[in-house]
């Protein structure tokens, strides 16, 4: 799969990358995303850490703007995960209670006399400063839920597979609890190590970029 992950890294890198603040006109409505993070290189280029996707039509903004925005760690795993990183680097104890998910009210009643809420939203409020500072990416276009999952989940895997790359000695992930994460250099722990790229699939993606 090297070979297949270096075209992807030289493809994906070649779009017009995006960084916080960006504007939302600019990005399509269904598609796919890529992220790179600073001091993260592969195949003579920008590596790429994370790529994520949308199910509900016309959602990509959105969910671009839970990840880099909106301050509910609840609602983007990918928030979740940068601040287990961060609680991890500095042995916080308040790991346990980041990890509580609040989304449900039931869960939020249950909770909330033990949850530090100035504590989690300083944690929120860090969590944004890392990734706006840290991540750009880039989006392409893919219509049709399921074929934007699919696509997904064969690039996690091509690049996952891929043993030519992979993270610095210095990757911010590697302070990451979940062992699938420090293993595959990925901001990722689904998709990974499955099928891959097709050389159809590749084709389709020359096509559309
Ligand atoms: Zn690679």
């Amino acid at each position: 799969m090297s070979e297949q992950c270096r075209i992807l890294h030289h493809y994906f890198n070649q779009l017009e990358k995006f960084s916080f603040p960006f504007e939302s006109q600019d990005i399509p409505q269904n598609g796919i995303y890529i992220l790179f993070e600073k001091g993260e290189h592969a195949h003579g280029t920008d590596r790429i850490v994370r790529v994520g996707t949308h199910t509900g039509e016309n959602q990509l903004r959105s969910r671009l703007r839970q990840h880099f925005l909106k301050e509910n760690k609840d609602r983007s795993i990918f928030r979740k995960n940068i601040g287990r990183a961060i609680l991890t680097k500095r042995d916080e104890p308040f790991l346990e209670q980041w990890e509580l998910d609040l989304t449900t009210r039931k869960a939020k009643e249950k909770h909330r006399s033990s949850i530090d809420i100035d504590k989690k939203k300083e944690i929120e409020k860090e969590v944004t400063q890392h990734i706006q500072n840290n991540f750009s990416f880039v989006v392409f276009q893919v219509e049709g839920k399921k074929r934007r999952l699919e696509i997904e989940q064969k690039l996690i895997s091509t690049i996952s597979l891929c043993n030519e790359c992979g993270p610095s000695e210095d990757w911010f992930g590697c302070y990451s609890p979940e062992k699938k994460i420090r293993e595959s250099g990925l901001w990722l722990v689904n998709g990974l190590y499955k099928e891959p790229m097709s050389e159809m699939d590749m084709e389709w993606l020359t096509e559309l970029l």
